[in-house]
Protein backbone atom coordinates (compact mmCIF):
# COMPACT_ATOMS: atom_id res chain seq x y z
CA UNK A 1 0.00 0.00 0.00
CA UNK A 2 1.11 2.86 -0.78
CA UNK A 3 0.14 6.47 -0.07
CA UNK A 4 0.25 9.30 -2.27
CA UNK A 5 3.87 10.68 -2.94
CA UNK A 6 3.43 14.03 -4.62
CA UNK A 7 1.81 16.23 -2.28
CA UNK A 8 3.68 15.24 0.64
CA UNK A 9 7.08 16.38 -1.30
CA UNK A 10 5.67 19.68 -2.33
CA UNK A 11 4.63 20.31 0.75
CA UNK A 12 8.18 19.24 2.82
CA UNK A 13 10.03 20.96 0.27
CA UNK A 14 8.89 24.33 1.08
CA UNK A 15 8.83 23.97 4.58
CA UNK A 16 12.41 22.70 4.78
CA UNK A 17 13.64 25.87 2.85
CA UNK A 18 11.36 28.16 5.38
CA UNK A 19 12.52 26.39 8.25
CA UNK A 20 16.42 26.63 7.39
CA UNK A 21 16.08 30.79 6.50
CA UNK A 22 14.63 30.96 10.12
CA UNK A 23 17.02 28.51 11.74
CA UNK A 24 20.32 29.57 13.42
CA UNK A 25 23.90 29.35 12.00
CA UNK A 26 24.95 26.97 14.54
CA UNK A 27 21.59 24.41 14.40
CA UNK A 28 21.73 24.91 10.13
CA UNK A 29 26.41 24.11 10.23
CA UNK A 30 27.47 20.64 9.48
CA UNK A 31 27.87 18.19 12.03
CA UNK A 32 31.64 17.60 12.59
CA UNK A 33 33.24 14.59 11.45
CA UNK A 34 33.05 11.60 11.71
CA UNK A 35 30.57 11.60 9.24
CA UNK A 36 27.32 9.90 10.13
CA UNK A 37 25.50 8.28 7.17
CA UNK A 38 21.90 8.27 7.03
CA UNK A 39 20.01 5.42 5.34
CA UNK A 40 16.58 6.34 3.52
CA UNK A 41 14.31 3.49 2.61
CA UNK A 42 11.48 3.59 0.15
CA UNK A 43 10.00 2.33 -2.75
CA UNK A 44 9.29 5.87 -4.07
CA UNK A 45 12.01 7.61 -5.91
CA UNK A 46 10.29 11.15 -5.30
CA UNK A 47 9.89 10.16 -1.84
CA UNK A 48 13.91 9.38 -1.55
CA UNK A 49 14.41 12.84 -3.27
CA UNK A 50 11.93 14.84 -1.10
CA UNK A 51 14.04 13.50 2.48
CA UNK A 52 17.62 13.87 0.58
CA UNK A 53 16.82 17.48 -0.19
CA UNK A 54 14.94 17.88 3.64
CA UNK A 55 18.32 16.29 5.02
CA UNK A 56 21.36 17.64 2.89
CA UNK A 57 21.49 20.86 5.82
CA UNK A 58 22.72 18.78 8.26
CA UNK A 59 25.60 17.88 6.33
CA UNK A 60 26.03 14.05 6.37
CA UNK A 61 26.05 11.77 3.24
CA UNK A 62 23.03 10.57 2.86
CA UNK A 63 22.44 6.67 1.71
CA UNK A 64 19.21 5.58 -0.31
CA UNK A 65 17.49 2.22 -0.63
CA UNK A 66 14.17 1.36 -2.14
CA UNK A 67 13.66 -1.86 -0.36
CA UNK A 68 14.00 -3.80 2.54
CA UNK A 69 16.85 -6.23 0.95
CA UNK A 70 18.73 -3.40 -0.66
CA UNK A 71 18.57 -1.70 2.82
CA UNK A 72 20.08 -4.57 4.53
CA UNK A 73 22.86 -4.75 2.10
CA UNK A 74 23.66 -1.36 2.79
CA UNK A 75 23.43 -1.73 6.51
CA UNK A 76 25.75 -4.64 5.75
CA UNK A 77 28.46 -2.45 4.30
CA UNK A 78 28.87 0.67 6.54
CA UNK A 79 27.69 1.92 9.79
CA UNK A 80 24.53 4.47 9.74
CA UNK A 81 23.37 7.04 12.61
CA UNK A 82 19.85 6.23 11.53
CA UNK A 83 17.35 4.75 9.55
CA UNK A 84 14.27 6.28 7.65
CA UNK A 85 12.33 3.39 6.76
CA UNK A 86 9.33 3.85 4.72
CA UNK A 87 6.49 1.70 6.68
CA UNK A 88 4.65 0.41 3.30
CA UNK A 89 7.00 -1.27 0.76
CA UNK A 90 5.87 -3.97 -1.60
CA UNK A 91 7.09 -7.20 -1.39
CA UNK A 92 9.41 -6.94 2.70
CA UNK A 93 7.95 -4.23 4.05
CA UNK A 94 9.01 -1.83 6.52
CA UNK A 95 8.15 -3.93 9.62
CA UNK A 96 9.38 -6.83 8.44
CA UNK A 97 12.83 -4.93 7.17
CA UNK A 98 13.07 -3.71 10.76
CA UNK A 99 12.78 -7.33 12.17
CA UNK A 100 15.61 -8.48 10.13
CA UNK A 101 17.95 -5.08 11.21
CA UNK A 102 17.08 -5.98 14.68
CA UNK A 103 18.57 -9.19 14.22
CA UNK A 104 21.47 -8.80 12.76
CA UNK A 105 24.17 -8.04 14.85
CA UNK A 106 26.20 -5.54 13.18
CA UNK A 107 22.83 -3.58 12.86
CA UNK A 108 21.22 -4.31 15.90
CA UNK A 109 21.82 -1.08 17.67
CA UNK A 110 20.90 1.38 14.76
CA UNK A 111 17.65 3.88 15.36
CA UNK A 112 15.12 3.20 13.22
CA UNK A 113 12.59 5.98 12.33
CA UNK A 114 9.45 4.66 10.82
CA UNK A 115 7.63 6.82 8.26
CA UNK A 116 3.92 6.62 7.46
CA UNK A 117 0.98 8.26 6.17
CA UNK A 118 -0.80 9.84 9.34
CA UNK A 119 -3.50 8.22 9.03
CA UNK A 120 -2.18 4.62 9.66
CA UNK A 121 -3.69 3.51 13.07
CA UNK A 122 -2.61 3.20 16.39
CA UNK A 123 -2.47 -0.55 16.15
CA UNK A 124 0.07 -0.15 13.19
CA UNK A 125 1.89 2.44 15.16
CA UNK A 126 2.44 -0.23 17.85
CA UNK A 127 3.81 -2.93 15.76
CA UNK A 128 6.55 -0.49 14.56
CA UNK A 129 7.75 0.19 17.76
CA UNK A 130 7.61 -3.58 18.85
CA UNK A 131 9.68 -4.43 15.52
CA UNK A 132 12.40 -1.88 17.14
CA UNK A 133 11.35 1.62 15.82
CA UNK A 134 12.51 4.28 17.93
CA UNK A 135 9.96 7.19 16.17
CA UNK A 136 7.35 7.23 14.00
CA UNK A 137 7.20 10.04 11.28
CA UNK A 138 4.40 11.24 9.94
CA UNK A 139 3.24 12.24 6.25
CA UNK A 140 3.03 14.82 5.19
CA UNK A 141 6.51 15.27 6.19
CA UNK A 142 7.36 18.46 8.65
CA UNK A 143 10.82 19.29 7.69
CA UNK A 144 11.61 21.21 10.74
CA UNK A 145 10.42 18.20 13.35
CA UNK A 146 12.25 15.73 10.70
CA UNK A 147 15.60 17.36 10.70
CA UNK A 148 16.22 17.53 14.39
CA UNK A 149 14.82 14.37 15.17
CA UNK A 150 17.35 12.70 12.54
CA UNK A 151 19.86 15.28 14.20
CA UNK A 152 19.64 14.13 18.02
CA UNK A 153 20.61 10.30 16.17
CA UNK A 154 23.31 11.59 13.98
CA UNK A 155 24.45 13.58 17.24
CA UNK A 156 23.95 10.60 19.22
CA UNK A 157 26.00 8.55 16.77
CA UNK A 158 28.86 11.12 16.53
CA UNK A 159 28.87 11.12 20.17
CA UNK A 160 29.09 7.49 20.80
CA UNK A 161 31.83 7.39 18.00
CA UNK A 162 33.69 10.18 19.50
CA UNK A 163 33.15 8.18 23.19
CA UNK A 164 34.53 4.95 21.39
CA UNK A 165 37.53 6.80 19.85
CA UNK A 166 37.94 8.48 23.42
CA UNK A 167 37.67 4.72 25.08
CA UNK A 168 40.03 3.18 22.82
CA UNK A 169 42.37 6.47 23.22
CA UNK A 170 42.19 5.80 27.02
CA UNK A 171 42.88 1.99 26.72
CA UNK A 172 45.64 2.97 24.90
CA UNK A 173 46.85 5.20 27.14
CA UNK A 174 46.15 2.47 30.08
CA UNK A 175 48.18 -0.10 28.12
CA UNK A 176 50.68 2.48 28.14
CA UNK A 177 50.59 3.43 31.53
CA UNK A 178 50.50 -0.19 32.88
CA UNK A 179 53.70 -1.15 30.53
CA UNK A 180 54.97 1.94 32.19
CA UNK A 181 54.28 0.76 36.08
CA UNK A 182 55.65 -2.99 35.33
CA UNK A 183 58.65 -1.44 34.05
CA UNK A 184 59.26 0.51 36.82
CA UNK A 185 58.29 -2.30 39.36
CA UNK A 186 60.74 -4.00 37.62
CA UNK A 187 63.69 -1.80 38.12
CA UNK A 188 62.54 -1.17 41.49
CA UNK A 189 63.16 -4.89 41.88
CA UNK A 190 66.28 -4.54 40.56
CA UNK A 191 67.15 -1.52 42.43
CA UNK A 192 65.86 -3.37 45.82
CA UNK A 193 67.93 -6.31 45.07
CA UNK A 194 71.23 -4.56 44.28
CA UNK A 195 70.23 -2.61 47.56
CA UNK A 196 70.40 -5.91 49.33
CA UNK A 197 73.61 -7.04 47.67
CA UNK A 198 75.83 -3.88 48.66
CA UNK A 199 74.24 -3.84 52.16
CA UNK A 200 75.56 -8.04 52.31
CA UNK A 201 78.33 -7.01 50.81
CA UNK A 202 78.83 -4.27 53.64
CA UNK A 203 78.05 -6.44 56.17
CA UNK A 204 81.05 -8.56 55.49
CA UNK A 205 83.55 -6.19 55.87
CA UNK A 206 85.91 -6.44 58.41
CA UNK A 207 85.60 -2.67 59.42
CA UNK A 208 82.64 -1.00 61.35
CA UNK A 209 80.48 0.80 58.57
CA UNK A 210 77.49 2.81 59.32
CA UNK A 211 75.28 4.42 57.36
CA UNK A 212 72.95 7.42 57.81
CA UNK A 213 70.13 8.64 56.37
CA UNK A 214 68.86 12.47 54.81
CA UNK A 215 67.60 13.54 58.56
CA UNK A 216 71.06 12.49 60.37
CA UNK A 217 69.71 9.33 62.25
CA UNK A 218 71.83 6.19 61.73
CA UNK A 219 69.95 3.43 60.06
CA UNK A 220 72.56 1.09 58.92
CA UNK A 221 75.27 -0.56 60.94
CA UNK A 222 77.10 -3.87 59.72
CA UNK A 223 77.92 -7.12 61.34
CA UNK A 224 81.09 -5.98 62.60
CA UNK A 225 79.84 -3.07 64.26
CA UNK A 226 77.28 -4.85 65.82
CA UNK A 227 79.56 -7.56 67.03
CA UNK A 228 81.74 -4.90 68.65
CA UNK A 229 79.06 -3.13 70.73
CA UNK A 230 77.28 -6.68 71.46
CA UNK A 231 73.80 -5.12 69.71
CA UNK A 232 71.18 -6.24 67.34
CA UNK A 233 70.36 -3.51 65.17
CA UNK A 234 67.53 -2.48 66.18
CA UNK A 235 69.13 -1.76 69.73
CA UNK A 236 71.80 -0.19 68.04
CA UNK A 237 69.36 2.40 65.85
CA UNK A 238 67.24 2.66 69.09
CA UNK A 239 70.15 3.95 71.48
CA UNK A 240 72.09 5.60 68.06
CA UNK A 241 76.34 5.37 67.66
CA UNK A 242 76.35 8.24 70.71
CA UNK A 243 75.76 5.47 73.22
CA UNK A 244 78.84 3.96 73.16
CA UNK A 245 81.03 7.08 73.18
CA UNK A 246 83.21 7.62 75.99
CA UNK A 247 81.67 10.25 77.91
CA UNK A 248 84.92 12.78 77.71
CA UNK A 249 84.83 12.43 73.93
CA UNK A 250 81.08 12.32 73.38
CA UNK A 251 80.30 16.05 73.10
CA UNK A 252 82.98 16.50 70.45
CA UNK A 253 82.11 14.13 68.11
CA UNK A 254 78.38 14.47 67.91
CA UNK A 255 79.49 18.65 67.53
CA UNK A 256 81.74 17.37 64.57
CA UNK A 257 79.29 15.09 62.74
CA UNK A 258 76.45 17.66 63.58
CA UNK A 259 78.26 19.99 61.56
CA UNK A 260 79.72 17.93 59.05
CA UNK A 261 76.58 17.16 58.29
CA UNK A 262 74.71 20.69 57.52
CA UNK A 263 77.59 21.50 55.65
CA UNK A 264 77.78 18.11 53.85
CA UNK A 265 81.60 17.50 54.08
CA UNK A 266 83.75 14.44 54.80
CA UNK A 267 85.04 13.94 58.36
CA UNK A 268 87.54 12.11 60.61
CA UNK A 269 87.08 11.63 64.29
CA UNK A 270 89.35 9.67 66.81
CA UNK A 271 87.33 8.92 70.10
CA UNK A 272 87.09 5.92 72.74
CA UNK A 273 83.94 3.78 72.05
CA UNK A 274 83.20 0.94 74.30
CA UNK A 275 83.39 -2.70 73.42
CA UNK A 276 80.96 -5.09 74.25
CA UNK A 277 83.19 -6.50 76.94
CA UNK A 278 83.24 -3.09 78.32
CA UNK A 279 86.68 -2.13 77.25
CA UNK A 280 87.05 1.62 75.77
CA UNK A 281 89.02 1.26 71.91
CA UNK A 282 90.27 3.78 70.20
CA UNK A 283 88.41 4.25 66.78
CA UNK A 284 89.15 6.42 63.54
CA UNK A 285 85.46 7.15 62.27
CA UNK A 286 85.66 8.14 58.46
CA UNK A 287 82.50 9.62 57.30
CA UNK A 288 81.28 11.22 54.32
CA UNK A 289 78.08 12.47 52.57
CA UNK A 290 77.15 9.89 49.66
CA UNK A 291 74.61 10.64 47.04
CA UNK A 292 71.69 8.44 45.34
CA UNK A 293 70.90 7.08 41.90
CA UNK A 294 69.60 10.26 40.79
CA UNK A 295 73.02 12.35 42.30
CA UNK A 296 70.92 13.74 45.55
CA UNK A 297 72.12 14.01 48.79
CA UNK A 298 71.03 10.56 50.54
CA UNK A 299 72.99 11.03 53.83
CA UNK A 300 76.53 9.92 55.07
CA UNK A 301 78.36 6.93 55.22
CA UNK A 302 81.39 5.85 57.34
CA UNK A 303 83.45 3.27 58.15
CA UNK A 304 86.13 3.01 61.90
CA UNK A 305 89.11 1.54 62.67
CA UNK A 306 89.98 -0.05 65.51
CA UNK A 307 93.65 2.25 66.37
CA UNK A 308 94.21 0.78 69.75
CA UNK A 309 96.89 -0.21 69.01
CA UNK A 310 98.21 2.39 66.93
CA UNK A 311 97.29 4.31 69.27
CA UNK A 312 99.38 2.55 72.11
CA UNK A 313 102.29 2.55 70.18
CA UNK A 314 101.82 6.32 69.03
CA UNK A 315 101.67 6.82 73.41
CA UNK A 316 104.74 4.62 73.65
CA UNK A 317 106.77 6.23 71.43
CA UNK A 318 106.19 9.60 72.58
CA UNK A 319 107.16 8.34 76.35
CA UNK A 320 109.96 7.06 74.82
CA UNK A 321 111.37 9.85 73.30
CA UNK A 322 110.40 12.13 76.22
CA UNK A 323 112.47 9.46 78.11
CA UNK A 324 115.25 9.56 75.60
CA UNK A 325 115.18 13.64 75.91
CA UNK A 326 115.11 13.05 80.06
CA UNK A 327 117.91 10.50 79.72
CA UNK A 328 119.94 12.25 77.47
CA UNK A 329 120.12 15.70 79.32
CA UNK A 330 120.68 13.40 82.43
CA UNK A 331 122.99 11.30 80.75
CA UNK A 332 124.78 14.23 79.90
CA UNK A 333 124.66 16.31 82.92
CA UNK A 334 125.30 13.63 85.12
CA UNK A 335 128.48 12.35 83.16
CA UNK A 336 129.97 15.33 83.17
CA UNK A 337 130.01 15.99 86.48
CA UNK A 338 132.47 13.60 87.30
CA UNK A 339 134.63 15.01 84.21
CA UNK A 340 134.43 18.13 85.54
CA UNK A 341 135.58 17.43 88.87
CA UNK A 342 138.91 15.51 87.20
CA UNK A 343 139.36 18.78 85.09
CA UNK A 344 138.98 21.07 88.52
CA UNK A 345 141.56 18.80 90.54
CA UNK A 346 144.01 18.44 87.50
CA UNK A 347 144.12 22.13 87.32
CA UNK A 348 145.06 23.12 90.43
CA UNK A 349 147.51 20.59 90.82
CA UNK A 350 149.47 22.17 87.81
CA UNK A 351 148.55 25.62 89.37
CA UNK A 352 149.83 24.40 92.76
CA UNK A 353 152.63 22.18 91.65
CA UNK A 354 154.38 24.34 89.23
CA UNK A 355 157.93 23.83 88.70
CA UNK A 356 160.09 23.83 91.69
CA UNK A 357 156.97 24.09 94.29
CA UNK A 358 157.45 21.39 97.07
CA UNK A 359 154.77 18.76 96.72
CA UNK A 360 152.32 18.72 100.27
CA UNK A 361 149.68 16.85 102.12
CA UNK A 362 146.71 18.32 99.58
CA UNK A 363 148.56 16.85 96.47
CA UNK A 364 147.20 13.53 98.00
CA UNK A 365 143.83 14.72 98.45
CA UNK A 366 143.50 16.10 94.92
CA UNK A 367 144.71 13.01 93.30
CA UNK A 368 142.08 10.64 95.39
CA UNK A 369 139.51 12.86 94.54
CA UNK A 370 140.39 12.56 91.04
CA UNK A 371 140.57 8.91 91.34
CA UNK A 372 137.39 8.92 92.79
CA UNK A 373 135.47 10.91 89.77
CA UNK A 374 137.09 8.34 87.73
CA UNK A 375 135.46 5.25 89.58
CA UNK A 376 132.19 7.59 89.65
CA UNK A 377 132.37 7.74 86.17
CA UNK A 378 132.84 4.25 85.26
CA UNK A 379 130.11 3.28 87.65
CA UNK A 380 127.47 5.05 85.51
CA UNK A 381 128.96 4.01 82.12
CA UNK A 382 128.77 0.52 83.22
CA UNK A 383 125.00 0.75 84.99
CA UNK A 384 124.13 2.62 81.62
CA UNK A 385 125.24 -0.55 79.17
CA UNK A 386 123.68 -2.87 81.45
CA UNK A 387 120.25 -1.00 81.40
CA UNK A 388 121.22 -0.70 77.55
CA UNK A 389 121.70 -3.89 76.80
CA UNK A 390 118.12 -4.89 78.79
CA UNK A 391 116.64 -3.34 75.66
CA UNK A 392 118.23 -5.53 73.32
CA UNK A 393 119.46 -8.75 74.81
CA UNK A 394 116.83 -11.98 74.35
CA UNK A 395 115.48 -13.64 77.62
CA UNK A 396 114.66 -17.15 77.90
CA UNK A 397 112.22 -17.77 80.77
CA UNK A 398 111.95 -20.81 83.08
CA UNK A 399 110.86 -21.74 86.36
CA UNK A 400 112.58 -20.43 89.16
CA UNK A 401 112.69 -21.26 92.42
CA UNK A 402 112.87 -18.01 94.68
CA UNK A 403 114.68 -19.11 97.57
CA UNK A 404 117.76 -20.73 96.56
CA UNK A 405 117.97 -17.58 94.57
CA UNK A 406 117.54 -15.35 97.13
CA UNK A 407 120.11 -16.92 99.61
CA UNK A 408 122.62 -16.97 96.19
CA UNK A 409 121.96 -12.83 96.11
CA UNK A 410 122.44 -12.13 100.01
CA UNK A 411 125.45 -14.22 100.40
CA UNK A 412 127.86 -11.95 99.65
CA UNK A 413 125.97 -9.26 101.22
CA UNK A 414 126.02 -11.12 104.09
CA UNK A 415 129.66 -11.52 104.40
CA UNK A 416 129.93 -7.84 104.16
CA UNK A 417 127.81 -7.81 107.79
CA UNK A 418 124.83 -6.91 106.37
CA UNK A 419 121.86 -8.24 108.09
CA UNK A 420 119.04 -9.80 105.65
CA UNK A 421 116.01 -11.95 106.71
CA UNK A 422 114.87 -14.27 104.06
CA UNK A 423 111.30 -15.11 105.05
CA UNK A 424 108.88 -17.23 103.33
CA UNK A 425 109.92 -17.38 100.13
CA UNK A 426 109.26 -21.04 98.85
CA UNK A 427 107.24 -19.76 95.31
CA UNK A 428 108.73 -20.47 91.88
CA UNK A 429 108.35 -17.59 89.39
CA UNK A 430 108.52 -18.16 85.42
CA UNK A 431 111.11 -15.55 85.03
CA UNK A 432 115.08 -15.35 83.83
CA UNK A 433 117.88 -15.74 86.40
CA UNK A 434 120.04 -13.45 85.95
CA UNK A 435 117.53 -10.42 85.35
CA UNK A 436 116.13 -11.75 88.59
CA UNK A 437 119.38 -11.42 90.32
CA UNK A 438 120.02 -7.60 89.03
CA UNK A 439 116.46 -6.78 90.15
CA UNK A 440 117.29 -8.07 94.04
CA UNK A 441 120.60 -7.13 94.09
CA UNK A 442 119.36 -3.59 93.11
CA UNK A 443 116.54 -3.72 95.30
CA UNK A 444 119.00 -4.89 98.53
CA UNK A 445 121.63 -2.98 97.88
CA UNK A 446 119.36 0.21 98.10
CA UNK A 447 117.36 -1.40 101.22
CA UNK A 448 120.66 -1.50 102.79
CA UNK A 449 121.87 1.63 101.75
CA UNK A 450 118.87 3.89 102.44
CA UNK A 451 118.78 4.07 106.04
CA UNK A 452 119.36 7.21 108.41
CA UNK A 453 122.70 7.86 109.57
CA UNK A 454 124.12 5.71 112.24
CA UNK A 455 120.87 2.90 112.14
CA UNK A 456 121.85 -0.50 111.37
CA UNK A 457 119.65 -1.46 108.81
CA UNK A 458 117.25 -4.53 108.59
CA UNK A 459 115.85 -6.19 105.48
CA UNK A 460 113.14 -8.78 105.26
CA UNK A 461 112.57 -10.88 101.66
CA UNK A 462 109.15 -12.07 101.28
CA UNK A 463 106.95 -14.09 98.03
CA UNK A 464 103.35 -14.18 98.47
CA UNK A 465 101.54 -15.96 95.98
CA UNK A 466 98.00 -14.57 94.97
CA UNK A 467 95.15 -16.13 93.83
CA UNK A 468 95.43 -14.61 90.37
CA UNK A 469 98.61 -16.83 89.45
CA UNK A 470 101.05 -14.13 90.08
CA UNK A 471 103.63 -13.66 92.79
CA UNK A 472 104.44 -10.66 94.73
CA UNK A 473 108.00 -10.66 95.99
CA UNK A 474 108.37 -7.91 99.02
CA UNK A 475 111.94 -6.60 99.84
CA UNK A 476 111.46 -4.27 103.41
CA UNK A 477 113.53 -2.14 104.82
CA UNK A 478 113.48 0.29 107.73
CA UNK A 479 114.99 3.05 106.13
CA UNK A 480 114.41 6.52 105.27
CA UNK A 481 111.52 6.03 103.43
CA UNK A 482 110.20 7.99 100.06
CA UNK A 483 107.57 10.28 99.75
CA UNK A 484 104.49 9.12 97.56
CA UNK A 485 105.13 11.81 94.70
CA UNK A 486 108.14 10.11 93.84
CA UNK A 487 106.81 6.60 94.31
CA UNK A 488 106.80 6.45 90.39
CA UNK A 489 109.57 9.04 89.52
CA UNK A 490 112.50 6.87 90.97
CA UNK A 491 112.10 4.45 88.73
CA UNK A 492 112.95 6.96 85.63
CA UNK A 493 116.90 7.12 84.68
CA UNK A 494 119.14 9.18 87.12
CA UNK A 495 116.23 10.21 89.44
CA UNK A 496 117.78 10.66 92.42
CA UNK A 497 116.16 12.03 95.67
CA UNK A 498 119.37 12.16 98.12
CA UNK A 499 122.36 14.15 98.41
CA UNK A 500 124.92 12.24 96.28
CA UNK A 501 127.76 12.24 99.55
CA UNK A 502 124.90 10.84 101.96
CA UNK A 503 123.96 8.36 99.60
CA UNK A 504 126.24 7.56 96.56
CA UNK A 505 124.81 5.92 93.37
CA UNK A 506 124.46 6.40 90.00
CA UNK A 507 120.20 6.49 90.10
CA UNK A 508 119.92 3.56 87.46
CA UNK A 509 119.34 0.77 89.58
CA UNK A 510 115.59 1.43 89.65
CA UNK A 511 115.20 2.19 86.00
CA UNK A 512 116.99 -1.51 85.61
CA UNK A 513 114.89 -3.26 88.36
CA UNK A 514 111.69 -1.79 86.16
CA UNK A 515 112.50 -2.69 82.19
CA UNK A 516 113.86 -6.04 84.00
CA UNK A 517 110.54 -6.85 85.28
CA UNK A 518 108.56 -5.67 82.15
CA UNK A 519 111.38 -7.76 79.99
CA UNK A 520 110.23 -10.82 82.24
CA UNK A 521 106.26 -9.86 81.36
CA UNK A 522 105.86 -8.33 85.32
CA UNK A 523 105.62 -5.21 87.30
CA UNK A 524 107.64 -3.65 89.84
CA UNK A 525 106.41 -1.27 92.45
CA UNK A 526 106.63 0.93 96.22
CA UNK A 527 104.90 1.33 98.91
CA UNK A 528 106.37 3.37 101.55
CA UNK A 529 105.95 6.48 103.83
CA UNK A 530 109.03 9.01 104.32
CA UNK A 531 110.88 8.23 107.51
CA UNK A 532 109.13 4.77 107.68
CA UNK A 533 111.09 2.90 105.41
CA UNK A 534 109.98 1.45 102.55
CA UNK A 535 108.19 -1.97 100.83
CA UNK A 536 109.63 -2.60 97.12
CA UNK A 537 107.66 -5.41 95.13
CA UNK A 538 108.08 -7.70 92.05
CA UNK A 539 105.14 -9.00 90.58
CA UNK A 540 105.77 -12.38 88.26
CA UNK A 541 103.69 -15.00 87.02
CA UNK A 542 103.75 -18.30 89.36
CA UNK A 543 105.49 -21.00 87.83
CA UNK A 544 103.93 -23.99 89.54
CA UNK A 545 100.83 -24.06 87.55
CA UNK A 546 101.83 -25.99 84.76
CA UNK A 547 103.65 -23.23 82.94
CA UNK A 548 106.71 -24.54 80.52
CA UNK A 549 109.93 -22.65 79.40
CA UNK A 550 109.32 -20.02 77.08
CA UNK A 551 111.30 -17.23 75.41
CA UNK A 552 109.89 -13.83 75.82
CA UNK A 553 112.12 -13.55 72.95
CA UNK A 554 113.64 -10.34 70.82
CA UNK A 555 114.72 -7.65 71.92
CA UNK A 556 112.15 -4.77 73.04
CA UNK A 557 112.66 -2.72 69.50
CA UNK A 558 110.29 0.51 71.43
CA UNK A 559 113.11 0.44 74.08
CA UNK A 560 115.82 3.14 72.58
CA UNK A 561 119.36 4.44 74.25
P1 LIG B 1 120.76 4.92 93.23
O1 LIG B 1 120.51 3.89 94.26
O2 LIG B 1 121.99 4.66 92.44
O3 LIG B 1 120.69 6.31 93.75
P2 LIG B 1 118.32 3.96 92.14
O4 LIG B 1 117.77 4.07 90.78
O5 LIG B 1 118.56 2.61 92.65
O6 LIG B 1 119.58 4.86 92.19
O7 LIG B 1 117.34 4.70 93.15
C1 LIG B 1 116.83 5.95 92.79
C2 LIG B 1 116.48 6.75 94.01
O8 LIG B 1 115.39 6.19 94.70
C3 LIG B 1 117.58 6.74 95.05
O9 LIG B 1 118.55 7.71 94.78
C4 LIG B 1 116.80 7.04 96.31
O10 LIG B 1 116.56 8.42 96.42
C5 LIG B 1 115.49 6.34 96.08
N1 LIG B 1 115.49 5.01 96.71
C6 LIG B 1 115.73 3.81 96.12
N2 LIG B 1 115.61 2.80 96.99
C7 LIG B 1 115.28 3.35 98.18
C8 LIG B 1 115.01 2.83 99.48
N3 LIG B 1 115.07 1.53 99.72
N4 LIG B 1 114.70 3.69 100.45
C9 LIG B 1 114.65 5.01 100.21
N5 LIG B 1 114.90 5.57 99.02
C10 LIG B 1 115.21 4.75 97.99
Amino acid sequence: MHEPKATGQGSIGREARSSNEEMSATEQGPIAAPKAGILIVDDQEGNLRVLEGLLEDIGTEIVTATSGSQALSRLLDREFAVVLLDVRMPGMDGFETAELIRKRRRSRHVPIIFVTAIDDDIEHIAKGYAVGAVDYIMKPLNGDILRSKVRVFVELYQKSRELADKTVELTQKNEVLEKEIRKRERVERILSKSRDFYLALFDEFPTLVWRSDEDGRISYFNRSWLAFVGQNLEQEKQDGWAHAIHPEDRERCLAVYAASFQNREPFELEYRQKRKDGEYRWILNHGRPYRNLDGGFAGFIGSCADITLRRQSEEETRAANAELEAFSYTVSHDLRAPLRSMAGFCQILVEDYQEGKPIDGNWKEYVERIAQAARQMDALIRDLLSFSRLARDRVDLAPIGLEPLLEEVVAEMRLEGHPVVIEETSASVVGNRVLLSQIFTNLISNALKFVPAGETPRVRLMAEPGADGLVRTWVEDNGIGIASEYHEKIFQVFERLNDASAYPGTGIGLAIVRRAAGRMGGRVGVESVEGKGSRFWLELPRADRGDRPRAAGVADPSRRE
